[in-house]
């Protein structure tokens, strides 16, 4: 047994007068959620229940400690939900599963997702399969209609390059559908949004409104806006919101690790756990109900309310982890946010934006290092990164990394010269393979030939010895992890074009591809004693899937993989399909 699991787990203890302060945080008149007080006992949904189970007759790959696949054909889980061994001898007494000599895989572990947001699409209006504003107009009248009660009209995942629209989405485009109430549609990026004009007006955006800084509101050529605003310009209406009940955050997690199980993810790092996500993710993970394990990044908000009193390594038998810090430095390529060192190639006024002043990036850093957290920095244009790079630097400098593993998020187009600070800083390239080719139709539109050589650019990381951690950015791009690793491998979309792969030196091989949605994900939650492969003394986190990732049939691709069942602590939870 590892040294992590011997010891028992710290258990974050907030008195009721910390949590009504985390209440306070972003959720407004919020109900207090029944959390006992003080260091309960963490129930968990660990263990095998009725004593050790063989998985047996599979297909296992799994990557050791050394990075290297190793194949088994059983594995022996104890009682206790942990590993025992592969290919050992079971005795008596223990429970057969016939595995059908399907494909056992470690669970996997999306490197940075959204849950909350995730969670919320369930009721919210999902455009991202519109092909063209008319398809998003019809679909928001039918969703108006059949939610006649909603006080705002709330949905996301528009994409105006998808819809060859040439420009943003307007109010005047959301009004002759809904004119009585107010709308705001999120981008699928989650970095710009479109209100109608009744959102609008309640939340005062006329032409005498100033740009917010790291915003931008759109405008005619009169000065009027248009009704899509940009990043920090989002909070005009999206403060306007009715702020979610407890019971409504509680929802969206129950929501969103239903999915998530169900498409092989055991566990998540979310980019941004406010207060309220916290308590209901403690609460989830206290009462045994977290079927998924989450690596939490608490919001700067969250962070300064109360990351000294939250911090842990380990909550709930590692259900939950709290000790990372979401920044961002800039917003996203596709709605022209991510701040550029020089013009976008497609827009020569524009060089993006920034979130956060240089100066107060820097100082954010050092006050996370100090608390002992570990900085993970949303940063897509090359000045974005360069910038995050600089604070690092001067950080380390000042109060040294603490060994806590620095993440930059995304790391999407960095300048050539700055890649090889990624390995002298020894940070960890947080990134999302699937947002390559989400991304092919406009990237290099909107940066040029050049600087497209350092964007996306897997194989420079990597083979510098950089850890690439990859996740999907759900609901941002899918979150399939099999269709991560395939855009991972071939550099195509789904239907693989292009045909030999979208600037396919930068590919990655199957193995680099799984380690890092498993293992390397988990190393860089400060995990991967735990988690990220199957090996003795590790949680039994896994899958099994319909198809063989490294052994493919000619007419299939890899992001075809289904899940048939999930795994997490030695337990099944969730069936998906006979085996
Ligand atoms: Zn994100």
């Amino acid at each position: 047994m590892c040294e992590a699991c011997a010891t028992p787990p710290p258990t974050p203890t907030l008195t009721r007068a910390q949590l009504l302060r985390l209440l306070g945080v972003g959720v407004g008149a919020a109900v207090l959620p029944a959390l006992p007080g003080g260091a309960a006992q963490a129930a968990t949904t660990h263990g095998t229940g009725r004593g050790p189970v063989l998985v047996e007759n599979v297909r296992g790959y799994t990557l050791t400690r050394k990075g290297r696949l190793r194949e088994f054909s059983s594995i022996l889980i104890s009682a206790n939900g942990k590993v025992a061994g592969l290919d050992a001898h079971a005795g008596r007494g223990v429970r057969r599963v016939n595995g059908r000599g399907r494909v056992l895989l470690p669970g996997m572990h999306d490197a940075h997702g959204h849950l909350w947001s995730y969670g919320a699409l369930a009721s919210e209006l999902d455009l991202s399969g519109t092909r063209t504003l008319a398809e998003a107009q019809q679909a928001l009248a039918a969703y108006a209609a059949a939610n006649p009660d909603l006080t705002w009209v709330t949905g996301r995942g528009w994409n105006q390059v998808i819809w060859g629209l040439g420009r943003f989405p307007t109010a005047a485009d959301l009004d002759v559908v809904v004119s009585d109430r107010p709308v705001w549609l999120t981008r699928v990026d989650g970095h710009a949004g479109v209100a109608n004009s009744a959102a609008l007006a309640l939340a005062g955006v006329t032409r005498d409104t100033p740009d917010p800084a790291g915003g931008q509101i759109i405008r005619d050529a009169d000065g009027n806006p248009t009704g899509t605003l940009v990043d920090n310009a989002m909070g005009l209406v999206s403060s306007k919101l009715p702020a979610p009940t407890i019971e409504d955050v509680r929802q969206r997690a129950l929501t969103a690790q239903q999915k998530l199980n169900a498409v092989g993810i055991t566990s998540v790092s979310d980019a941004g756990t406010d207060a309220a996500g916290y308590l209901v993710l403690r609460e989830l993970a206290q009462a045994g109900t977290l079927t998924m394990r989450v690596n939490a990044f608490l919001t700067w908000d969250a962070f300064s309310e109360v990351g000294a009193d939250v911090r842990t390594d380990s909550f709930a038998a590692d259900m939950l982890r709290v000790r990372t810090v979401k920044l961002y430095v800039d917003g996203a390529l596709g709605s022209r946010g991510a701040a550029l060192l020089q013009p976008y190639s497609d827009d020569p006024a524009n060089t993006g934006l920034l979130r956060i002043e240089p100066e107060e990036l820097d100082r954010r850093v050092v006050a996370i290092l100090r608390q002992g957290y570990q900085a993970a920095v949303h940063a897509i244009g090359d000045r974005g990164n360069r910038l995050v790079l600089d604070a690092y630097d001067k950080a380390f400098r000042k109060v040294g990394d603490r060994g806590l593993r620095h993440r930059i998020e995304h790391a999407q187009v960095v300048a050539l010269d700055d890649i090889r600070r990624f390995k002298k800083l020894d940070l960890i390239a947080s990134m999302q393979p699937v947002h390559a080719t989400d991304d092919m139709n406009m990237a290099e539109d909107r940066v040029g030939p050049e600087r497209i050589k350092g964007a996306y650019a897997w194989r420079k990381l990597l083979d510098q010895g950089t850890v690439i951690a990859s996740g999907s950015d759900f609901p941002v791009s899918s979150a399939l992890p099999f269709e991560g690793m395939h855009a991972a491998v071939t550099r195509t979309d789904r239907e693989g074009r292009p045909a030999g792969g979208w600037y396919s030196e930068e590919a990655m091989t199957p193995v680099e591809a799984l380690r890092s949605f498993t293992l390397d994900a988990a190393y860089a939650a400060h995990q991967e004693r735990v988690i990220g492969s199957l090996e003795p003394g590790k949680w039994a986190d896994f899958v099994l899937t319909d198809l063989d990732p490294f052994c493919l049939p000619a007419n299939r691709a890899m992001w075809q993989t289904g899940i048939l069942r999930t795994w997490v602590g030695g337990r099944q939870v969730g069936e998906y399909g006979d085996l």
